[in-house]
């Protein structure tokens, strides 16, 4: 067996550990070796002290030697056996549930001196040690300090102990991966050596070159599996589409907007990889409403004028078909543009099928029925998916390979997130981030109120219908239970319809699609101008004319979501208002996002802020991306390593170093499963 299939070996290979043992690991998700290596420890106990028994400190763990007096064995099988102890001091009983008499007679001994560990309680008036962890009669042997780790019920942390301790003695050496180069700025430390130091009690909570190699190793493999993912992409030759300034001439003309300068860069990044022979596998990053649609559909129209077909993907039918009705009014006359979603009758369907087998249709705009097997493309030239946080590395590859070489692939996404992130679980694509939203887009004002002041919110929502405008009221979130969330939040319909009669409309999970989906269109189309829904509105949808969201129980949604839900508000020029109700006895978490929330409209900001109140494993976006979350490293903290491990991805590239030395690495580490379908 070699080193790496040892360390890939299933926990029950460990000497000691049988079926039950290994079950607990399990339902802990340590199943091989190598994720035992990642369970740290929490603390350590400190079993140097010897202390006097009347000395002995409650609720702490202690070590006391005592002289073994007398045994208490009762019959009752349900009552514990007791061994009564002493020192000069005082009494001490070790009470022992689930021993047999003969082992407690051979690990307590009458008349010795024994030393003894565990924790100490106080009950009726003697000092006690429920099951002690250690005992000798070599008082050195327990004058150790020990690594103590979070433990699944039913195990000790004796055995836990001593199952690591095992691991960490069979460690293999590895092969060095990393160059020497990096490897000095870590002082030269193995990655079994700074294994062994990570368990080292004296470590604990300690930063180190262990640590930062741990941490590097660990970004390092994220970031040569998306190169590699990204360099084999760019060796796909592809033909070049010729196309020139006409098109964004005349789109420019259509629009009543100016293009932000990030839209314009973004326009020109695409434009040169469409006009390149390599196969362009871009995202397009930008925070909600910062205009990521137009600029799609001016690379689907060039794509269009080179002689391509387009595919453009949309999360939901809502959405499909405000994109269908824009390319429309957008687009010449003479490109035939289709939509495609689960409603489509069956006859236009097939119809539709055709037509775009037989090059007729120039672009499909549909929801995720565009990837259908049945659905085949004459000439495809771009692919675009819209606000799909759901792709992992590996779907995108697989999405990339089905276009054929021809087709450029464009991803949108509106999750802000921190450079470091994008490194990580967009690592494999080009990025072009629209950073400025337009001009005469105003921040939304942002205020808490007190949810005892529904009154005045209410008083606020009249004036504001008075001005002709709209208004979103998302209803608490109540995690537990969706029942209950469609409960407060029809009742809130109820009260609010009493106020404002027909002009309310209520959208929430459970109800079917096309009731959802007629709702949002009679809002779209001001039938109704108060719609009251669960958090199901978070997606993309541009609803111009709504310019106030009250968001109920605020303090019950994270910082990113909240952002996301104020983004469906102060698309339009006029000023916009976001109200976020809360109770007066906040925790200090949800006073701090409630106040990031109030003083900055920037999303990026807002994702940092986030990570560094959650912890970056939460994060839209990060979760739903299909990888695992890194088991050390951190994208805000320790950002340098990032920055590290890009530096030398960007160098292992230029030099097209064969990556066969990284591959313990690769494989030891692989956190999207993606290593056979590259290698
Ligand atoms: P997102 O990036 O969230 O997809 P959209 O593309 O839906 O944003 O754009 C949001 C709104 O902003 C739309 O109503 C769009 O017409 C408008 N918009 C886009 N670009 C500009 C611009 N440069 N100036 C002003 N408004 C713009
Ligand atoms: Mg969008």
């Amino acid at each position: 067996m070699n080193s790496y299939q040892y360390l890939m070996s299933d926990i029950n290979k460990i000497n000691g550990i049988g079926i039950k043992t290994s079950k607990l690991l399990k339902k802990k998700n340590i199943n091989t070796i190598f994720d035992l290596l990642w369970s740290l420890p929490r603390n350590f106990t400190d079993r140097t002290n010897l202390v006097k028994i009347n000395e002995l400190q409650v609720n702490k763990i202690q070590t006391v030697t005592v002289n073994v007096v007398k045994y208490y064995f009762p019959r009752l099988r349900n009552l514990p056996n007791k061994v009564l102890c002493e020192d000069h001091t005082g009494k001490l009983e070790c009470i022992f549930f689930n021993s047999y008499e003969g082992y407690i007679k051979k690990i307590l001994p009458l008349n010795t001196r024994i030393t003894i560990s565990g924790k100490v309680n106080y009950y009726k008036n003697k000092y006690q040690i429920t099951n002690p962890t250690h005992l000798s009669s070599d008082t050195n042997s327990i004058k150790k300090i020990f690594p103590s780790y979070s433990l699944t019920e039913g195990l000790t942390e004796k055995k836990y102990n001593k199952i690591v301790n095992y691991v960490l003695k069979n460690i293999p050496d590895l092969e060095e991966w990393l160059d020497e180069e990096v490897l000095r700025k870590f002082n030269f430390i193995s990655w079994k050596e700074a294994i062994l130091q990570l368990h080292d009690p004296k470590n604990l909570k300690k930063n180190g070159n262990f640590l930062s190699r741990l941490i590097f190793d660990e970004i390092l493999s994220t970031f040569l599996i998306n190169s590699k993912v990204r360099t084999a992409i760019k060796k796909i030759k592809k033909n070049k589409k010729k196309f020139n300034n006409d098109v964004i001439q005349k789109i420019k003309k259509k629009i009543k907007f100016k293009l932000t300068f990030d839209q314009l860069k973004a326009i020109d990044e695409i434009n040169k990889d469409l006009k390149s022979d390599k196969k362009m596998f871009r995202l397009l990053q930008g925070d909600v409403g910062s205009g990521k649609t137009i600029v799609s559909l001016i690379a689907a129209n060039n794509v269009i004028n080179s002689g391509f077909q387009v595919c453009f993907m949309a999360p939901t039918e809502i959405l499909a078909n405000q994109h269908f009705n824009l390319a429309r009014r957008l687009f010449n006359k003479n490109i035939k543009i289709d939509i495609l979603t689960s409603k489509t009758e069956k006859s236009d369907r097939n119809r539709i099928i055709y037509d775009l087998n037989n090059n007729i249709t120039n672009i499909i705009i549909g929801t995720h029925s565009l990837f259908q097997e049945k659905i085949k493309y004459k000439n495809l030239g771009l692919i675009i998916i819209d606000e799909q946080h759901k792709f992992g590395v590996r779907q995108r590859k697989r999405l990339s390979d089905k276009g054929g070489n021809n087709c450029d692939i464009l991803v949108m996404s509106a999750t802000p997130i921190p450079r470091t992130m994008i490194m990580t679980i967009f690592g494999d694509m080009d990025t072009s981030i629209i950073r400025n939203k337009p001009k005469n887009r105003q921040d939304v004002k942002t205020y808490s109120k007190l949810d005892n002041k529904i009154n005045e919110v209410i008083k606020f929502v009249k004036k504001q219908l008075l001005l002709k405008n709209q208004v979103f009221w998302v209803c608490p979130l109540i995690e537990e239970s969706k029942k209950i969330d469609h409960k407060s939040s029809v009742k809130r319909y109820e009260e609010l319809k009493r106020f404002f009669n027909n002009k309310v409309g209520l959208l929430h999970g459970a109800l079917p699609k096309d009731e959802k989906n007629k709702i949002l269109l009679d809002f779209l189309n001001k039938k109704i101008d108060i719609l009251v829904s669960t958090t199901v509105i978070e997606v993309g949808i541009d609803f111009p004319n709504a310019n106030v969201i009250v968001i109920e129980n605020a303090n019950k949604f994270g910082l990113s979501q909240l952002h996301q839900l104020r983004g469906r508000v102060g698309r339009g020029e006029k000023e916009s208002f976001c109200i976020l109700m809360i109770k007066s006895n906040l925790s200090e978490n949800a006073k701090k996002r409630i106040n990031i929330l109030k003083s900055t409209n920037d999303g990026f900001k807002i994702s940092e802020e986030d990570m560094k109140l959650r912890g970056y494993g939460d994060l839209l976006g990060f979760k739903q991306s299909g990888l695992q979350s890194f088991r050390l490293a951190d994208p805000i903290i320790n950002e340098d390593l990032f920055l590290l491990a890009d530096k030398e991805v960007k160098r292992i590239e230029l030099k097209n170093q064969n990556l066969k030395k990284y591959l313990p690495l690769l494989k030891l580490y692989d956190r999207a499963d993606i290593l056979n379908d590259i290698v």
